[in-house]
């Protein structure tokens, strides 16, 4: 009897579906995986700020892929970064040149902010997507306190303790709530020039009300949290300006707009997702078409070309959730869906290699939490019949703390997590406050508050470099 010539797999991304495409692909015999990611590590988005505002330490929320794949031989690990696919040859194009064949191809390359065309705001206001963007968020948070401790100006003053914080959603939210808490509560006495208490959180939103995908009151409760840690909620207000010395925006008087200048040191941008720039070269080799985010239009199988080879999941995807009886629904851009997305995807890949039809995505929906801050959050968890159990508060905190540490990935990061958590909470302390320290030597273009240049590495301290879990 011959043994079956090894089926080639691509993963491209080490992200949530990636990653659980690729466990779930391991269980297909015959099967050899390539799983490809930019990053060394995979990152757990969801507590990625408590990175950016010092409460844990990058290696709590993200492990090196090449560890968490090291005792499944049918995969090989790549650290790499895709530029384009050659759909008629079945070939992955590495930056390096190199051309990978692949027999199926699942995309799981994620999502990256979008500015609405605004891209020129990037260097001012940054967004919140990798550890990179931590790291940047968490030194300008912490010297946004040491020049104020320093400044002589009050106008100046007060532009450096003015945190904004643009988009009201789970991240918005929780990255305006926490940095109130610091200001509030982790800094207290620690400064003796300025009172960090005089620092002023502002959480802008163009829509009216905070975390929009919750129900309503829901969203009340979470602005009225919000306002009791001390962050001031503008709703309706349209960010128009935004440069090194802060932003502009407009808001609804009667008739017209008026607009308000607020300078500002701190700008952070959790307003917009756009698909991967990968879904565009992904939709220029297979003819896919493309939403307005830039996701790739999926079939209801999660495919993306005629000959079913080639699969797009998580964020990259516009996928819908085929559910019998009810027209098909959009997916949410959640991790759930991503790891649903992947196992569905691994599982049409056995399904064509056994000969059988492939089955159609159906998204189960497990609650939309989020978290505002020290025992402030708002959950929202669906029941049989159409029913949701909805709460808010200490209980909802201690939920949304649970829930996500129980998603971490190993055991290890799931215990220092807990600990630094009960840690943090007991004493108000953030621990990894620690940055490498531009103001010693200061840069040209960070005497005017613009960000380091693209690739300068001083905000990224030494010991967050992704550690193994069991180091
Ligand atoms: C700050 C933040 C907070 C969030 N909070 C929550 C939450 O509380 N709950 C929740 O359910 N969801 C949350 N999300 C959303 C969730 O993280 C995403 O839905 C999920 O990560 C999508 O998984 P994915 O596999 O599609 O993409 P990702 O997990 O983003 O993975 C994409 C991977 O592709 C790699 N990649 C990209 N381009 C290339 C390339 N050209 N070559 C090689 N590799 C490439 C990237 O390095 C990355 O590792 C949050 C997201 C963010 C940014």
């Amino acid at each position: 009897m011959t043994t079956p010539v090894p089926r080639q797999v691509i993963v491209v991304g080490a992200g949530f579906g990636g990653l659980e495409a690729t466990r779930a692909l391991c269980k297909i015999p015959y099967v050899q995986i390539t799983l490809i990611d930019k990053a060394n590590h995979h990152l757990f988005q969801p507590l990625l700020y408590q990175v950016a505002t010092a409460g844990l330490a990058a290696p709590s929320i993200a492990a090196p892929v090449r560890t968490i794949m090291h005792d499944r031989p049918q995969v090989t690990t790549l650290q790499a970064e895709v530029a384009e696919f050659d759909a008629a040859q079945k070939q992955v194009l590495l930056t390096n040149g190199e051309r990978l064949h692949y027999d199926w191809l699942i995309v799981a390359a994620g999502a990256t902010h979008s500015y609405f065309g605004n891209d020129h705001w990037a260097p001012y206001a940054i967004g919140l997507k990798t550890l990179r963007d931590a790291f940047d968020i968490r030194r300008k948070v912490v010297e946004a306190f040491e020049r104020a401790e320093l400044s002589n100006d009050p106008v100046e003053r007060q532009a450096l303790l003015t945190f904004a914080i643009i988009g009201a959603g789970p991240t918005g939210v929780e990255m305006a709530g926490t940095i109130a808490e610091i200001a509030r509560h982790t800094l207290k006495g620690e400064f003796r020039r300025i009172n960090p208490a005089d620092a002023r959180t502002f959480l802008i939103e163009g829509g009216s009300r905070v975390l929009q995908t919750m129900p309503e009151r829901l969203s009340q409760r979470a602005k009225e949290q919000l306002e009791k840690l001390g962050v001031k909620v503008l709703l309706n207000a349209r960010v128009t300006h935004i440069d090194a010395e802060g932003l502009r925006y407009s808001t609804p008087v009667g008739d017209t707009q008026e607009e308000t200048a607020m300078p500002s040191s701190c700008i952070i941008w959790a307003a917009g997702v756009a698909a991967s720039p990968l879904g565009k070269q992904l939709a220029h080799a297979t003819g896919a078409e493309t939403d307005r985010a830039g996701r790739i239009i999926v079939t209801p199988e999660l495919t993306v070309d005629a000959s079913h080879s080639i699969f797009a999941i998580g964020d990259l995807a516009a996928a819908k959730s085929h559910d019998p009886g009810t027209e098909p629904t959009p997916v949410p851009g959640v991790s759930p869906a991503a790891k649903q997305m992947g196992r569905l995807a691994a599982a049409n890949i056995q399904r064509q290699i056994q000969g059988e039809a492939m089955q159609a995505f159906r998204y189960k929906n497990y609650g939309n939490l989020a978290t505002i801050g020290r025992n402030a959050a708002v959950v929202d968890l669906p029941l049989p019949g159409g029913r949701h159990l909805r709460f808010s508060g200490l209980l909802a905190w201690q939920f949304w703390l649970f829930a996500h540490v129980y998603f971490l990935i190993g055991f290890r990061n799931r215990l220092v997590v807990l600990m630094d958590w009960a840690s943090a909470y007991w004493t108000y302390r953030r621990y990894a406050r620690v940055v490498a320290s531009v103001a010693a030597t200061p840069q040209p273009s960070e005497q005017n508050m613009a960000p380091p240049p693209a690739g300068a590495s001083a905000s990224a301290p030494q010991n967050d470099t992704p550690k193994t879990p069991s180091a």
